[in-house]
């Protein structure tokens, strides 16, 4: 072998060398790459699961509070209003009749019937309607939301107490004999 081909070779071997250790260095970068990889794939699993757990939580308790939220008040309507563009029309009248009227023979004639007799021709009063439209939203709001505290249980004892029996007299007062369709009584 002559020195020329042996310097040659020497220095191939050289190169071969350093290119096996850049090889090696590369290899186990990607080695440390796939367990930096793994450790975001699980990581990310973590957050999905997590996310998964706050998301069935929100809904949970937006649920819940769906749910004590309980009854919603009839919007207003504008039953004292005697004409114009205020007035009601012929069929939010007829609704609004129709509702009270469905709560009065439902809740009202039953539980509260024997506290003054409420006369048919309650529709034809105004005052009357006005006072059912209040009582019957109040009644709901105090009934049918599913849970009570001790503000709620003093609103339904002065409901039962005070309020009613004062609206009954009302009532009774305005429908009692022959008052309907008199100017007084309207
Ligand atoms: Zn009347």
């Amino acid at each position: 072998m002559s020195e020329v081909t042996a310097g040659i070779l020497t220095e191939q071997a050289s190169r071969l060398s350093v290119l096996e250790e850049r090889f090696s260095r590369l290899e186990r970068a990607s080695a440390r790459n796939a367990v930096r990889l793994r450790a975001v794939e699980e990581g990310a699993r973590t957050d999905r699961k997590t996310l998964e757990t706050l998301r069935a939580a929100v809904e949970t308790l937006t649920g819940a509070k769906q749910r004590k939220k309980g009854y919603e008040i009839t919007p207003t309507l504008r039953w004292w209003a005697t004409g114009g563009q205020d007035a009601l029309t012929d069929e939010e009248r007829a609704a609004g009749v129709l509702r009270l009227r469905d709560w009065v023979e439902r809740v009202y004639k039953p539980v509260y019937g024997s506290l003054g007799k409420l006369g048919d021709c309650w529709p034809e009063h105004k005052l009357c309607v006005i006072t059912l439209d209040w009582l019957c939203e109040l009644w709901h709001v105090l009934y049918e939301t599913p849970e009570r505290d001790a503000r709620t249980l003093t609103q339904m004892a002065d409901f039962g107490t005070r309020i009613v029996p004062a609206a009954a007299a009302l009532l009774a007062r305005q429908t009692s004999g022959g008052c309907h369709m008199t100017e007084a009584g309207r």
